[in-house]
C-alpha cells in the first residue's frame, strides 16, 4: 500500500489561498484504508481548514468528495460533474491520485494535501514498514522476495547503540582488494619450514 502523510495544515492553506471554493477530494484506497485520506480525514481536514479560514478571516469554503479510488479514470466519472463548481481541487491521495485528478481536469488547479512517503505493509494497526522504492527494476526474483538490506543501515543502528556514531564519518582509501585471488599464508614463525621450497 502507498503511505501518505498529511501535509501541515498552513502549508494546505497556503496552497489554495485566493481560490473561493474548494474541493478536497478523498481517495477510498490505500490512504482510506491506512487512514489518512479517506472519507473520514476529508472530513477531519475540511474542518480544520475551515477553522483556519475563520480565523485569518478568509472567505473561502472547502467541500469534499471522496471516489474509490483516485488513480483510476472510471473511479473519477462522477466528478466530472461537481469539479466545474469549484475554482480549484485539494487531493488527500497519493502522489498517483493528484497527477490523475490534474490530468483529467487540466483548467482547476489541483494541490496535494499529502506528502506521500513509502509503498510499504501493514505490521501492527497503523504502524507499516517500507518495503518498496518502486525503482523500476525489481530484483525480488533473485532475492528469494527479499528487499536486500542495507549494510550501512545496520552499521548506523550498531554504531549509534554503542555510542560511536564518530566512527561512520571517518573516510577509509578505496580498497585495494589484493585478495582477489585466493593466496597462501604462512606465519613468519614458521616461514624458515618453507624456505627451500619458495627458492
Ligand atoms: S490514488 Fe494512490 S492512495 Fe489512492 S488507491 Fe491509487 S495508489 Fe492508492
Ligand atoms: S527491487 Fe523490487 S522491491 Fe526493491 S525497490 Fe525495486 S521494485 Fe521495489
Amino acid at each position: 500500500m502507498v503511505k501518505v502523510k498529511r501535509k501541515p495544515l498552513e502549508e494546505i492553506a497556503e496552497s489554495v489561498k485566493g481560490y473561493t471554493k474548494i474541493l478536497n477530494v478523498g481517495c477510498g484506497g490505500c490512504v482510506s484504508v491506512c487512514l489518512a485520506g479517506g472519507q473520514r480525514e476529508v472530513k477531519t481536514t475540511n474542518a480544520e481548514l475551515t477553522l483556519l479560514f475563520e480565523e485569518k478571516g478568509i472567505n473561502s469554503r472547502v467541500d469534499g468528495y471522496t471516489v474509490e479510488r483516485q488513480c483510476n479514470a472510471a473511479c473519477l466519472e462522477e466528478l466530472d460533474d461537481l469539479v466545474v463548481r469549484y475554482d480549484c481541487l485539494l487531493s488527500m491521495a497519493c502522489g498517483a491520485g493528484v497527477q490523475m485528478l490534474a490530468e483529467r481536469y487540466p483548467s482547476k488547479p489541483v494541490f496535494p494535501a499529502q506528502n506521500t512517503v513509502a509503498i510499504g505493509v501493514d505490521r501492527e494497526i497503523g504502524v507499516y514498514e517500507e518495503k518498496c522504492r518502486a525503482c523500476g527494476r525489481c530484483v525480488l526474483a533473485y532475492t528469494g522476495g527479499i528487499w536486500i538490506p542495507c549494510a550501512w543501515n545496520d552499521i548506523y543502528i550498531r554504531l549509534k547503540q554503542q555510542n560511536r556514531l564518530d566512527d561512520i564519518k571517518k573516510i577509509h582509501l578505496a580498497m585495494e582488494w589484493q585478495n582477489s585471488t585466493p593466496r597462501t599464508i604462512v606465519q613468519p614463525q614458521y616461514e624458515h619450514l618453507y624456505a627451500k621450497e619458495e627458492k
